[in-house]
């Protein structure tokens, strides 16, 4: 069984628990130390059980509460080369380098890292495995490929990126350039975008799709479900939308 929660969400922060067997994985962590812990207990999870932390790129989102959680509880932290040189938090405890296209394992847990096109020094998602189980996450990409939905076949969960809604963006609050750069290949997909790739590596065995990094300005949950009850409708029942502000269940695959 492979287990993922998210501990939050969205523009504003992320992270997320991968749980096999003993192994605890902290992808990412947005979040301040005090707020960290707070959403840990709701998931009944000790900081002290998390094995390593695992980042996916530089951005402050996913970075920012990294450093901090590293160094209280000597926490050894995974990253490529590239998102290492462009990291301004040098002071880690405990650093491991890997490339983007070269698997290594923690623990009980497997990690298949694959590149994203996202404007970022070197950024990449995960396929995480334990046993016959393989979830996925793919967030902060401006477009898919070819290679993500071969790759991504045959999942039993995927957490995916609804970053915003197009008309939002359009008749939003930032302005051309801002615009220019999340609409593009190397900034975030949209929900119609994310709601197609769905469809694409839906399959018998994948049990739940969980849609997150909603932006707080360009985006709702009720226009993410409208786009995918438009787009995907045989997906209804499989999907689910992160918060946030507070932490998700866990959802468990087996
Ligand atoms: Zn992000
Ligand atoms: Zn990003």
């Amino acid at each position: 069984m492979i287990s993922l929660a998210s501990i939050g969400s969205g523009s504003a922060g992320n992270a997320i628990l991968i749980r096999a067997n003993g192994t605890c994985i902290l992808v990412d962590n947005g979040f301040t130390l005090r707020e960290t812990r707070r959403r840990l207990a709701t998931l009944s999870v000790d900081a002290e059980e998390i094995d390593a932390i695992v980042v996916t790129h530089e951005h402050g989102d996913h970075l920012s509460g990294v450093g901090p959680f590293a160094r209280k509880y000597k926490t050894p932290v995974w990253m490529t080369h590239g998102t290492w040189r462009a990291c301004r938090d040098k002071k880690l405890p405990d650093i491991h380098l890997f490339h983007a296209h070269q698997g290594f394992t923690i623990g009980d847990v497997s990690l298949e890292p694959f590149p994203m096109p996202h404007d970022a020094a070197e950024s990449c998602q995960f396929v995480f495995r334990a046993g016959k189980h393989r979830v996925a996450t793919l967030t902060d990409l401006g477009c898919t490929t070819r290679y993500m939905e071969e790759h991504l076949h045959g999942l039993d969960g995927l957490l995916i990126e609804c970053n915003y809604d197009a008309d939002m963006l359009r008749n939003g609050p930032y302005g051309e350039y801002l615009q220019a750069r999340i609409r593009g290949s190397w900034g975030h997909l949209d929900n119609v975008q994310a709601a197609a790739f769905a469809r694409k590596v839906d399959g018998p065995g994948l049990q739940k799709i969980l849609l997150g990094h909603l932006s707080e300005k360009n985006n709702t949950p009720d226009a993410v479900t409208r786009t995918f009850n438009e787009h995907a409708p045989e997906l209804a029942g499989k999907t689910a939308i992160l918060a946030q502000d507070f932490a998700s269940d866990w959802f468990c695959f087996d």
